[in-house]
């Protein structure tokens, strides 16, 4: 129940009211195989598709239906982004390789325009441009720069927005000024969860949903897969759980943390509202360490709006009402506005903020994709792929990294120490705003 509005909202994503996936048919588990993939978001889907067009015999196993976890419960910005920042890639990775990943994003993100044209995928797909705003002058002189860098290394249509221009993207008063850049869009991620699994069908893979994956064990030539439906021998196996890792990969928790992060959806606003406070319908994020992000829904009728959510027992009134008042502190109009939808998923961070693929043994992983896994996970699910099908050109890319360390030292895969780190970005957050009020009242 919504307190404000005393309506009820939906704890499913809004997405799913015009995307439902249908029960797949029931095949059973087959012996033995090429590959193995455990996972049915974007990642292994497309890792299916790429492997079984390659002539692969192909088992993918979910233990959910396919169409539950963070593939179709996103934000739908469909960004590619990177956290870090070029320099921050350069102290890391050395300049070529900091270089690679940055260039890789434009690859992955024309990729995907490109899957979607080519295989005719209906997924609301909207080449918006996206416009980040920034808290401070600090943060604003430093988007400066990162929009240049953009335009003049990647040939990017990027450029910084002043204070007084603000108001021509976006209708708020928090921000000092900002940064667009024109290469973002946004989609109906279930839908395009939806395309990619019609697409993987129509291959040879035989797809298992409410199959879970118990335990892989390396033996001599492959990999023994035990599922809950019975037990495959693959010669070759792909990781694609990414942030609803469980138990049958402890090794594999250790290293990822994940994160919970939730959207509300407002109920419809009408059009005059939507053109004074969204008036280029852009995607939009903030500086800030605890960043939110939102978006106009596909038909330009609500706003969508996601940020951290801090709770572990899944209660969602505090974390919905901590967005709601998020929300009416960047549209004060908004303030009181009713919600129809408030849901959860979780995304998997690791300790440097880089998504990557990696290989131990006859396993491939595509992981950590840091809440930006619209373009991410798609993109290398597809490169594990071809490196297991030892297309080396293909398989090049960037983010293929040695296995990770642990995220955290100590770490055995709870996060117990999130409510901790949120508290210190949030005296961050607060901080930094603290700055731009202060410049403002001089
Ligand atoms: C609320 C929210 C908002 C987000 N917003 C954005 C956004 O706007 N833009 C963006 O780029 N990214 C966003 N993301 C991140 C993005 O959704 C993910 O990075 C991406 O969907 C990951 O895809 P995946 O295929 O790796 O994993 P998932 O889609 O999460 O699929 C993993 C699958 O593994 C299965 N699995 C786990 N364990 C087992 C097992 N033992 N046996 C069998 N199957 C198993 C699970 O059931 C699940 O279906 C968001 C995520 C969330 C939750």
């Amino acid at each position: 129940m919504d307190p404000i509005s005393a309506r009820p909202f939906k704890s499913t994503p809004y997405w799913w009211d015009d995307c439902a996936f249908s029960a797949l048919p029931v095949w059973p588990v087959i012996p033995r195989c090429d590959v193995a993939i455990v996972g049915g978001g974007y990642a292994g889907l497309s890792a299916a598709i790429e492997l079984a067009r390659a002539g692969r015999s192909v088992q993918l196993f979910d233990r959910q239906p396919i169409g539950q976890a963070a593939s179709s419960r996103n934000g739908g910005m469909a960004s590619g982004s990177i956290r870090p920042g070029r320099k921050q890639l350069i102290r890391r990775f050395g300049e070529a390789r900091a270089n690679g990943i940055l260039m890789e994003g434009k690859a992955a993100r024309e990729d995907l325009w490109a899957f979607l044209e080519e295989e005719q995928v209906e997924c609301d797909f909207f080449l918006s441009g996206l416009f980040d705003g920034a808290i401070n002058d600090r943060e604003c002189e430093e988007l400066s720069r990162y929009a240049e860098l953009l335009q003049r290394f990647l040939g990017i249509e990027a450029f910084s927005v002043s204070r007084a221009e603000v108001s021509r993207y976006i209708g708020t008063e928090v921000y000092a000024g900002g940064f667009a850049r024109m290469d973002i869009g946004g989609l109906h991620p279930a839908k395009l969860l939806a395309g990619i699994l019609r697409v993987a069908r129509a291959t040879d893979a035989v797809i298992h949903e409410d199959t879970a994956v118990l335990a892989m064990v390396a033996e001599a030539g492959g990999v023994r897969v035990a599922t809950s439906r019975g037990e495959v021998f693959a010669k070759k196996a792909l990781v694609c759980t990414n942030a609803y890792t469980d138990n049958f990969d402890p090794w594999l928790r250790r290293r990822l943390v994940p994160v919970r992060s939730r959207i509300v959806a407002t109920e419809p606003l009408g059009n005059g509202v939507m053109e004074r406070l969204m008036p280029k319908r852009m995607m939009y994020g903030d500086t800030r360490q605890l960043s939110y992000y939102y978006r106009p829904s596909p038909d330009g009728s609500r706003i969508l709006f996601g940020g951290r959510d801090g709770t572990t027992e899944g209660d969602p009134l505090s974390p919905t009402t901590h967005l709601r008042s998020e929300l009416g502190r960047i549209f004060p109009e908004l303030a009181g506005i009713g919600l129809t939808h408030s849901w959860f998923g979780q995304v998997a961070m690791n300790r440097d903020m880089i998504p990557r693929m990696f290989t131990v043994g006859d396993t491939i992983y595509a992981t950590g994709f840091c809440g930006s896994g619209v373009v991410w996970a798609r993109w290398l699910g597809k490169k594990a792929a071809f490196k297991l099908l030892g297309q080396t050109e293909k398989a090049l890319s960037a983010f293929d990294f040695d296995p990770p360390p642990k995220a955290v030292p100590f770490y055995q895969g709870k996060p117990w120490f999130i409510p901790i780190v949120y508290s210190l970005y949030a005296w961050r957050d607060k901080r930094a705003m603290r700055r731009k009020n202060e410049r403002e009242k001089r």
